[in-house]
């Protein structure tokens, strides 16, 4: 089984030392670990590689060591030439192979079959940056996400694992794509920044991109416009973790879905990382075609949904610890009671606070935050009722409403009513009166007692002072 390596084999080997202590490992595997040596022809080498872009690639950067290399190897009259692997565009023919020299990308070849091929312009980077080189992609993540600051909570669990996986070993686990999904405001811009820059850190030398979908349409749309199209996927077919924003922009986008099922599919073939956001789970993507859905639901899909008061709490406090803001605890509780639509509501309702404090010069408390509110929260205010508070106060103490309007002088009944009667006053704009007709035709003197007992008890008995702190909270939530 010991067969002799033929001579091609042995001088690219020989080569492949010398390579491998010039270039970073990353790009040895990259680059030269898929090259294949097929013919030495006296002092030419001829290697094969995978495609147009491949060997415009080589030439480009690696001329210089590979013409230095196969010189040492091989003799200084050495020579390279390339074997190029062609896609052919027409289905159900299969790629054919091209030879070109080495130290010549810009003249115009044939294939076998004597058609011009065009060779040798550089691929354009769709994003423009000037002065950037192809290496060094701008990946367009904004460094302010990050997983240290996305607070972990029940409602995105699953999400934030799986994202750390994938960064860890972008293309190396089975979620991909991964496909994180969530209603607007919830976090899924956040978290697919914080996985590119885990990437970034974990794995320096992975090319990483961030693009939104309506930015990659859009320079497709251009590259179309101005023919180049092939560079355009040249581009994107570079990338090792390729992460899209908000997919559900592909929708109806036909030709942008084809280009990017092409270039889906070369990522995925090839073993790069392709992240996904959506704001709905793709069963629920209207007009995107089916292949493009199927490839969406091979990975992970996971969801982020709303978190709950005590993820609430700890993200105003994540928030407040990075800005250096300090704001008292109840105004803190206060939000997170009572924003609950979406994360990004939340930030913008403790940011709202602050903002107005400073303009107005005010100490950052209760009534600041619920004066906030009621611009913020659509339909605030709501207007408590006796029969509401009735209706909590009897549910804390499992106790039926009829109880605290009956004559009954049972002590826990007496002590509810007592504590109704008591928010009544406090938290409703009710007379004396109406509070005592609400509570089975009691006078108003009643009512004025209850409220003094409640105040007392309250300053000397603690166990009960935290039951009426409690009830309090409670018939706050969504209200006013
Ligand atoms: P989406 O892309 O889902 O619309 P974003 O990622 O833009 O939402 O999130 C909105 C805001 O909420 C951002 O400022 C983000 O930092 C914040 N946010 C969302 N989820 C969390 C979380 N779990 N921890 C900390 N901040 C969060
Ligand atoms: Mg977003």
């Amino acid at each position: 089984m010991n067969e002799q390596p033929r001579p091609q084999e042995q001088a690219w080997n020989e080569c492949l030392k010398v390579i491998k202590d010039n270039v970073t490992p990353q790009s040895f595997k990259t680059w030269f670990e898929p090259i294949k040596p097929v013919k030495l022809d006296g002092k030419i080498l001829t290697i094969q590689v995978p495609s147009q872009f491949f060997y415009e690639w080589l030439e480009e950067h690696y001329v210089g060591l590979l013409q230095k290399t196969l010189k040492k190897v091989i003799g200084p009259s050495a020579k390279l030439e390339y074997n190029v692997i062609v896609e052919n565009g027409q289905q159900g023919n299969s790629p054919y192979t091209v030879n070109q020299p080495s130290g010549n990308t810009s003249r115009p070849v044939s294939n076998e079959l004597g058609m011009p091929i065009q060779l040798g312009t550089s691929i354009k980077n769709p994003f423009i940056i000037p002065g950037l080189k192809k290496m060094n992609i701008d990946s367009q993540l904004n460094a302010k996400y990050t997983f240290d600051n996305f607070v972990e909570g029940e409602c995105n669990k699953l999400a934030r694992s799986a994202g750390l996986a994938v960064a860890q070993k972008p293309g190396g686990t089975a979620f991909n794509p991964l496909m994180i999904f969530g209603g607007c405001g919830l976090g899924k811009t956040h978290l697919a920044h914080a996985i590119g820059n885990m990437v970034k850190q974990v794995h320096r030398a992975k090319v990483v991109l961030f693009v939104s979908s309506e930015k990659f349409m859009n320079q497709f749309i251009d590259s179309s416009r101005n023919n180049s199209t092939a560079d355009f996927v040249n581009f994107y077919q570079y990338i090792d973790v390729l992460i899209v924003d908000d997919v559900q922009f592909f929708a109806k986008k036909e030709r942008t879905q084809e280009i990017f099922f092409q270039i889906f599919n070369h990522l995925h073939q090839n073993g790069k990382q392709i992240v996904l956001t959506c704001d709905r789970p793709p069963k629920d993507l209207k007009d995107v075609d089916e292949r493009l859905l199927s490839r969406f639901k091979w990975g992970l899909s996971c969801d982020l949904s709303m978190p709950d008061y005590e993820t609430r709490l700890a993200i105003l406090e994540n928030k407040m610890y990075q800005d250096g803001i300090t704001i008292d605890r109840e105004v803190v509780e206060y939000l997170a009671h009572n924003i609950d639509t979406n994360v990004r509501e939340l930030e913008g309702a403790l940011i709202s606070v602050l903002a107005q404090a400073s303009l107005t010069r005010k100490q950052i408390d209760l009534p600041l935050a619920k004066q906030m509110m009621k611009n913020f929260v659509k339909n605030a205010s709501r207007e408590i009722s006796i029969d509401y508070i009735q209706k909590l106060v009897c549910e804390f103490y499992g106790i039926p409403v009829e109880a605290v309007k009956s004559k009954t002088r049972k002590r826990e009944i007496v002590q509810a009513r007592q504590i109704a009667m008591y928010f009544s006053k406090d938290l409703t704009k009710a007379s004396l009166k109406n509070i005592g007709m609400h509570f089975g035709g009691r006078d108003h003197s009643t009512v004025i007692h209850a409220c003094q007992t409640v105040n007392d008890l309250m300053d000397t008995d603690k166990k009960f002072r935290y039951d009426v702190d409690e009830i309090e909270k409670r018939i706050k939530i969504n209200t006013f």
